[in-house]
């Protein structure tokens, strides 16, 4: 039998409000099983966190957010979520020039891999021959059910991207930074098949980001709960099936934990469990009163001439996110960032957008040791989320190391913790009433 929510008890003890723990409270809560979210933070969000600073929205995730995945629509709570597009295609710049590449829409609907931009030559992303090759492929790709490219053998990325027939050009000058991009991999070491899948989603459909900042959409999670099931300045210290000790208030009780903090997290609380190595990531903000002329677009280093890997003027994609008159321009650093990093950063910067930056104000710079858990290969993206009857873990080290999979691990531990309580859910009957079985 299922006890009534105290403060000192619930059926359920979640350990962690980032998405991951959220997503599992709704599933929870909605098949009507009791649930308390314990969060050490100020507020819920974990690495999904947005900065307000003097009218701007300054994303701790940076310019990125990847394709709309299916996720964020089958999550409840997250009807009012708005994702704000990119224009198709990125720009690359390779040798002084940028690149529209990778505009996966046609006048005809059909699939275009490569375009040059009308006053830009072509080189360095390969000939006609080239492009069209690379469509085939991206197209291939696109039409390919997830199973076809689980079945395929694991190695690293940048190895499988070498041998697919695709020319070394395409290869360095588009696919690679787009990969290592979307991926928070600047070697490329993440299994191919998660690579592929990656990849996937983006022929498929186009990169977004939310709007207002990623904080929205942990925001609207935590606002759709019940008042009081979010409890924030709660930090655990110690927890196992039955009871959590917190810094501030004292032990709590519980029937089922569920463990759904950072991976190095887990592994402190649970010493048992694996920590991944992690890909660090390094966002830096600027802002500038004339917007440089790239549009709403990604701009991805083609040569690797520098520290940024990625950048965008994101008040150009998402204008919430900047006060009128003031142009935000939001750049990723992968792997370890340099010791002048804002100079380096700001002359960079210059080189990409082709314009002088010496004016250009810094605004925040946030470094991320944990931000990304490897996904070497062999990875299993749905790694399990049951321990023991009782004991739960989700995050998105258990499973694709993306918004995406942290929700989707959240629903499958939900989805264990049901079943060992013999609730069903309401999704898997049908009649969205719980029913106790
Ligand atoms: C810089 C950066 C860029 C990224 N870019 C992208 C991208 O472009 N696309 C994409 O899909 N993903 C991206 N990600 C990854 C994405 O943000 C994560 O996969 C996702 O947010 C993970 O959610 P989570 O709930 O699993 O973990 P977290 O967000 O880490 O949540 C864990 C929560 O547990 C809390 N916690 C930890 N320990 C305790 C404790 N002892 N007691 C109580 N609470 C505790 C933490 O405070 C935190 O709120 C990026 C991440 C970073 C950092």
């Amino acid at each position: 039998m299922l006890r009534a929510h105290t403060s000192d008890h619930a059926d359920v003890v979640i350990i962690g409000a980032g998405i991951a723990g959220l997503s599992a409270a709704h599933q929870l809560i909605s098949a009507g099983v009791d649930v308390s979210v314990l969060e050490a933070a100020a507020h819920p969000g974990g690495r999904m966190a947005t900065d307000d600073m003097d009218g701007f929205r300054l994303d701790r995730l940076g310019p990125l957010l990847g394709s709309a995945g299916p996720e964020l629509g089958t999550t409840p709570g997250l009807d009012g979520l708005v994702l704000r597009d990119f224009a198709p295609g990125v720009l690359v710049h390779s040798e002084g020039r940028q690149y529209l590449a990778g505009d996966v829409r046609s006048a005809r609907g059909a699939l275009r891999a490569v375009r040059s931009r009308p006053s830009a030559p072509r080189a360095p992303l390969g000939g006609a021959i080239e492009q069209a090759r690379l469509g085939a492929w991206l197209a291939r790709l696109a039409a390919a059910p997830e199973s076809r490219i689980t079945a395929r053998p694991d190695r690293a990325a940048l190895d499988a991207l070498s041998a697919r027939g695709l020319s070394p050009r395409v290869v360095g000058g588009f696919l690679r930074p787009l990969l290592s991009a979307l991926l928070g991999d600047p070697g490329l070491t993440t299994s191919s098949r998660m690579a592929d899948l990656t990849l996937r989603d983006y022929a498929r459909g186009r990169l977004c980001v939310p709007s207002g900042g990623s904080a929205t959409l942990p925001g609207l999670l935590a606002a759709a709960l019940p008042p009081g099931t979010v409890r924030t300045g709660v930090h655990v210290t110690a927890a196992d099936i039955t009871s959590v000790r917190t810094k501030e208030h004292g032990e709590l009780g519980c029937r089922s934990l569920l463990l759904a903090t950072g991976a190095g997290a887990a592994a402190e609380l649970l010493p048992g469990l694996r920590t991944p190595a992690f890909h660090p990531v390094t966002v830096l903000h600027h802002t500038t009163a004339q917007a440089p002329p790239t549009g709403a677009r990604l701009l991805l280093d083609g040569d690797r001439s520098g520290p940024v890997a990625h950048t965008a003027v994101m008040s150009e994609v998402d204008p919430s996110r900047a006060p009128h008159g003031r142009a935000l321009i939001t750049s990723t650093v992968l792997g370890p960032p340099p010791p002048d990093l804002d100079d380096a950063v700001r002359a960079h910067l210059a080189a990409l957008y082709g314009t002088p930056t010496d004016d250009w104000e810094l605004l925040a710079a946030h470094h991320d040791p944990e931000a990304v858990p490897a996904m070497p290969p062999p990875h299993d993206p749905r790694r399990p989320v049951r321990l023991l009857a009782g004991l739960y873990v989700c995050g998105d080290h258990r499973d694709t190391s993306t918004v995406q999979g942290a929700l989707r691990s959240g629903r499958r531990a939900a989805s264990a913790i049901l079943a060992d309580l013999g609730v069903r859910s309401p999704q898997a009957d049908g009649t969205g009433l719980p029913t106790a079985a």
